[in-house]
């Protein structure tokens, strides 16, 4: 799958809005990324970043292409990074009283295989660069990152894994919601240790 064609499936079926969201794959010289203030609905262009952030070709790069050499240079399996502000995981990340070291409890399976344990990362305003060093720490342990007051971060082996991933991310958090007030019986841990990961693992 190309990056303009999960951007666009991205667009169309609402999990990023405005120009909100960027897409990354891994490149021989670094990463292809889309590219700032652009929407994913409608962007063509990508822009060549290497992993020290340095932008050499194409247009601007995403403001939080920073944000992706973290995770690409933490997960050397990881072939590709998805990040949105879709609604359901941002609603997530603005809640207080969270377990910060497993943010979703594992409500199926799929969630439990795709995305794993999820951690929630403090705030830090747009652009500060000190988030590259907090990620890259979690992202050596954690494929996928959710961002406090922000959205989910994911990478995997491929592009369409890492789409599955963001995806099955932000169905559990509509589950969460969903749920809340009820009793739920999520997984057990045995269970949970049960399930093979797919796409890059977790320590
Ligand atoms: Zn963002």
């Amino acid at each position: 799958m190309s990056v303009v064609a999960a951007a666009r499936s991205l667009f169309d079926r609402g999990l990023t809005h405005g120009s909100t969201g960027n897409i990354s794959v891994r490149v021989p010289e670094g990463m292809l990324i889309t590219p700032t203030g652009s929407s994913l609905g409608t962007v063509a262009e990508l822009s060549l970043v290497d992993l020290g952030g340095a932008h050499h070709s194409g247009p601007k790069p995403s403001k939080e292409a920073f944000l992706h050499a973290a995770m690409l240079r933490a997960r050397p399996d990881a072939g590709a990074v998805v990040h949105t502000h879709s609604t359901y995981a941002t609603a997530v990340s603005c809640m207080d009283g969270l377990d910060e070291a497993d943010v979703l409890p594992p409500l199926t399976a799929y969630f439990a295989m795709r995305v794993g344990r999820l951690p929630l990362l403090p705030y830090f305003a747009p652009g500060d660069q000190r988030l590259a060093g907090v990620a890259e720490t979690a992202a050596r342990t954690h494929s996928a990152l959710l961002l406090r007051n922000h959205g989910p971060i994911v990478a995997a082996a491929t592009l369409s894994a890492a789409l599955d991933a963001v995806e099955e991310l932000e169905e559990t958090a509509k589950l969460f919601l969903l749920l809340r007030g009820v009793p739920v019986r999520p997984l057990t841990e045995a269970q949970r240790a049960d399930l093979l990961p797919i796409g890059p693992t977790c320590p």
